[in-house]
This record gives C-alpha cells, sequence and structure tokens, in this order.
C-alpha cells in the first residue's frame, strides 16, 4: 500500500496490477496509450504482468479473450474509436462465459483533442448489456479497474472503464491498496458449451445473458459508487451528473445557496429505481454528463413524461465540445465568474506540424513532383504524422476518416473512374488496418498507387514500436501478391527527391496497383534509439 502521483490512464494501470493482472494488451492511441506504457514500464522492471502492444485494438481484445479463458485476469486498453475495430469480440464476448477478469479500459475523447469525433463509448458498454464503471477523478479510476476485476469474475462478461480525456491526462494523488496475487492457469470444464458461439449455443448464452441482467441492475442500484442524496422534501429541480462532470457540479455547488437532491452515476447500467425516487422530488432533472447525453435519453423511459428533462439533448448544455465548470455554471444559472486580465499574457496558437526535417516531408515533396503533370489527381491518407500533409506548404493528401482507410477509398476512386490515384498509409496504420484492404487492391489489380510512408515507429502516440519490423513489412506486402515488378522500396530524405519523384511518377503512370514503401526513421523515434540515425 502506498501514495503515488497518477494521471487518470496510469491509476488504470495501476488499479490493475494490484488487483492480480496477469496480462496486457492494447494498439497505442490517445488518450488511453499511457495505460500500457505504465504497465510495459512495470513489466520492464519486474517481469510481471505481461504488457503488449499488439497489431490493432481487436487482436488486442482476442488475446485478452484467450487469458480470461484461461482463468487469469487480463486489460486491454484503447481509445474510444479503438473500440470500433474491437467491437466484434467486445459485443460476441459479454455471450460467452468468461473465466478470469477481463477488463477494457477504453479512454474517450470529447471535444477531439487527437482524434476524429467524440463518439462516448457507454453506448457499446449499453449495447454489449455489460457494466461500465465511469470515475469521476483518479482514486475512483484507480478502485474502479480493481473492483471491475471481481465484477468481471462475478458475473462472467467484460467490465468496461470509461476514461475521458481531462481524466486520463490529469494527475493527482491516488491510495493504493492491498496487492492481489494472481489466479493460477487453469482450463474449464466442457469448454464448448461455454465458449462456441454457434446458433444454438448462442441462443442459450444470449438467453442467459439477459437473464443476468435483473442481478447487473441490482448491483448498480446497490453500488456506492451511485450515491443519491434526496436532501429533504419537495425541491424545484434536482441534479443527475456522471463521470467527471461530478467535479464541475461540486466546484459551483457553494455559489449556488441551495443542495438540491442529487444522484451521482459511476456504475451503469443506469439505476433507474434510484433516477425515479430523485425523480419524485423534483419539477425538472439537470443532467451533466460529459459525453453524448446518454443519461438523459434514457431518462425518457424511466420517468413521468411531467418531469423536464435538460441536458445537452434539449439544448441546456452545448452538444458538442467537452464540458467544464464554466458550461456547467451557466448550465445552473449562476452568473459568470470574475475573472482577471492579465495584459500580455497570452498563448500564442500552435496548430500541430510536421517535425523539420521529417521522413514524411520528403515523401510528400516527391509525391507533389510526380503528380505535377496532372492537372487532377486523388490522394487519399490515413491517420498518423503523415495527415499533416493535408495542411500547407504540402496541401498532399486529401482525406482521413479511419484506420486502413486511405486504400480501400483509393480503390473505390479508381474503380469510379478517376486516374491518377494515390493512398498514403503509415506502417503501423498499414499493419493495422491496411492489409486487408491491400488484399482487395491485389484481387482487382486496381488502378492505383500506394504508398507506405515507413518511418518504423508509431510515431504520433510517443514512438511506440510497430508490431513487425522492417524486413517483415516488405515481405508482408509481397506475401499478399503484390507484383515485384512494381514494388520499390524509396529512401526519402532530400538528395532523393528527384529519383524517388521519378520512381512515383513512372508507377502513377502503371495501369494497375504499384506498392512503394517510402522509408526513413522518424526522427523522435531515432533521438530515443541508441546509435538510430535520422
Ligand atoms: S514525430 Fe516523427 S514522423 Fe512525426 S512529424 Fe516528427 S519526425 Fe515526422
Amino acid at each position: 500500500m502506498a501514495d503515488m502521483v497518477l494521471l487518470g490512464d496510469e491509476a488504470v494501470a495501476r488499479g490493475a496490477i494490484d488487483a492480480g493482472l496477469t496480462a496486457a494488451y492494447s494498439y497505442p492511441g490517445t488518450p488511453a496509450t499511457e495505460i500500457l506504457e505504465y504497465l510495459i514500464h512495470h513489466y520492464a522492471q519486474h517481469g510481471r504482468p505481461h504488457a503488449a502492444w499488439c497489431a490493432n485494438e481487436k487482436t488486442a481484445y482476442e488475446e485478452a479473450l484467450g487469458v480470461s479463458f484461461a482463468g487469469r485476469r487480463v486489460m486491454v486498453s484503447m481509445k474510444h474509436v479503438g473500440l470500433n475495430v474491437a467491437a466484434d469480440p467486445f459485443i460476441n464476448s459479454a455471450l460467452v462465459a468468461l473465466r478470469g477478469g477481463l477488463v477494457l479500459a477504453v479512454a474517450d475523447d470529447p471535444g477531439m483533442h487527437s482524434s476524429q469525433n467524440e463518439q462516448d463509448s457507454r453506448y457499446f458498454s449499453d449495447f454489449a448489456r455489460v457494466i461500465c464503471l465511469e470515475p469521476a477523478d483518479q482514486q475512483q479510476a484507480y478502485d474502479m479497474t480493481r473492483e471491475a476485476f471481481d465484477l468481471s469474475e462475478r458475473f462472467e462478461i467484460p467490465v468496461m472503464i470509461r476514461l475521458v480525456t481531462r481524466l486520463a491526462h490529469s494527475r493527482t494523488l491516488v491510495h493504493t491498496a492491498e496487492p492481489r496475487t494472481e489466479n493460477p492457469p487453469s482450463k474449464a470444464e466442457n469448454p464448448a458449451s461455454l465458449w462456441i458461439l454457434m446458433p444454438h449455443i448462442a441462443r442459450q448464452r444470449w438467453h442467459e445473458l439477459l437473464l443476468r441482467q435483473k442481478d447487473i441492475l441490482a448491483y448498480t442500484e446497490n453500488s456506492g459508487h451511485n450515491p443519491l442524496k434526496l436532501n429533504g422534501g419537495a425541491h424545484e429541480f434536482g441534479v443527475i451528473t456522471a463521470g467527471i462532470a461530478y467535479n464541475y457540479y461540486r466546484e459551483n455547488l457553494e455559489d449556488l445557496g441551495v443542495d438540491p437532491p442529487h444522484l451521482h452515476i459511476g456504475a451503469y447500467p443506469i439505476p433507474e429505481e434510484k433516477v425515479r425516487r430523485l425523480a419524485a422530488r423534483v419539477k425538472r432533472l439537470l443532467i451533466l454528463e460529459e459525453g453524448y447525453p446518454f443519461v438523459e435519453k434514457r431518462l425518457r423511459g424511466i420517468i413521468l413524461p411531467g418531469i423536464s428533462v435538460e441536458g445537452k439533448e434539449s439544448g441546456r448544455l452545448p452538444a458538442d465540445g467537452e464540458l467544464n465548470p464554466d458550461i456547467v455554471r451557466s448550465a445552473l444559472n449562476l452568473p459568470s465568474r470574475k475573472t482577471i486580465d492579465i495584459p500580455g499574457l497570452s498563448l500564442a496558437g500552435r496548430p500541430p506540424q510536421l517535425c523539420s526535417g521529417c521522413p514524411h516531408c520528403d515523401t510528400l515533396n516527391a509525391l507533389k513532383q510526380a503528380l505535377a503533370p496532372y492537372k487532377e489527381s486523388v490522394v487519399t491518407s490515413d491517420i498518423g504524422c503523415y495527415t499533416l500533409g493535408a495542411l500547407p506548404p504540402y496541401s498532399a493528401v486529401e482525406s482521413c476518416v479511419c484506420m486502413g482507410a486511405s486504400i480501400g477509398m483509393a480503390k473505390g476512386a479508381a474503380e469510379a473512374g478517376l486516374h491518377p490515384v494515390v493512398a498514403v498509409i503509415g506502417d503501423s496504420t498499414f499493419l493495422h488496418s491496411g492489409v486487408t484492404p491491400l488484399m482487395d487492391a491485389v484481387a482487382a489489380n486496381a488502378n492505383m498507387t500506394l504508398i507506405i510512408a515507413d518511418n518504423g515507429t508509431v510515431a504520433m502516440t510517443g514512438t511506440q514500436p510497430t508490431v513487425l519490423s522492417q524486413p517483415q513489412l516488405e515481405k508482408v506486402v509481397l506475401g499478399l501478391g503484390v507484383d515485384p515488378a512494381h514494388f520499390h522500396v524509396l529512401t526519402a530524405h532530400p538528395k532523393n527527391l528527384e529519383q524517388n519523384a521519378e520512381v512515383l511518377a513512372q508507377e502513377i503512370k502503371h495501369q494497375g496497383l504499384s506498392v512503394i514503401i517510402s522509408r526513413r526513421q522518424c526522427l523522435e523515434a531515432a533521438k530515443l534509439t541508441k546509435g538510430g540515425a535520422a
């Protein structure tokens, strides 16, 4: 037992270690990256629990499932859009009988600090019919993670810990508890009846999951994570907070002058009976939650229609972006706080940009030169530092939708009759989700050029290692059936601009699929690699 100053992400990781974790898997993604980074650091120092980056969130989840089947405790962590990738095993894992506790830590990014959307993972927990715990602070992140393993084993379901950026990336003191020992490995009796989701077994497992909902709801009704304060008789209004929004409410409560009835929700499914007890005392309910109006929308099916429900859905609070104490203050009808202007104190805007000397600059310059003779072209892109090639001075790429999408979008554009069509994807993103669309492109001999911008790392999230090293990447590309005559490996460097642009120009002219690996190590990764050359 110790007191530690931890990020929200680190509190989740520490809670998992102290809950007897055997293994953890993840794919890097802001704001969840630091969960596995903490565990990898711990693994390097202590040799346990096992912690590893995976090809993507789906493979990470499936590896976690195998650990749970072996009776041991496991965590899988990811950012919110990563759960879209892992949705298939996640949803189905609620139907199989888990043995060792399986905890999914997912970090949402309201305000889109580093994401392409601000989807709310609570919907996924509801969709899978499992428990979601949503901490309001780092101490709860630690405590809830420990408890999540017990709940997972008790109900034989995965349990979600939902974080948001502001909590994941802020740091405070956390009191840790006595560590628990790991479960020993073991095999289930008659596993086929528990784990094979053939229709006749899946129907039975689904029915059993639905029957368990009553017990799951009883847990959240009685959970200390869902405290209800009725504060006497009838009131004009009551407040429901969820997760981190609790802090923004507390910050303003003193100025409110009254203490309205209040339900805080930290454990889902929503404790319906507590909501009804709260609603029976008030004329209107104010819902303060980070993300989508998840609680607000569900209340309309729980309480009587005469009670006004106000939140993001009703327009009482902004529907998009992050909450903060001032937004909550306004929703509470409190006057704005007095602020002090300090002359000369203003932060310069810092728009994201590629590092000076980044290898992607050389790849993009060669591409622009190769495309210069064409009046029009299509350049699809993916998620990584090279996405910044959409901005001046490059203005070289035109789309970024989700991991791996560049290749499929390029194939579609080529089949729609556009030419030339180029897809740009990083090595890690290619291994994450680009391999399967490249198979489609090979099968169709799509009239497109694929550039794999290989910087040897997952640069954007902090230079985590890619799952396969350089020679293996080439073998993967050729192993998918790419014509070796139209496959090139270039070194992205200013001195090679002319010759690289010429190779690209030739392959863009080729009527069919060509693949080019444009390679040079990320400068940030090179700084960290002993003897690494940029
Ligand atoms: S972190 Fe690496 S890949 Fe990203 S912009 Fe900087 S040098 Fe380029």
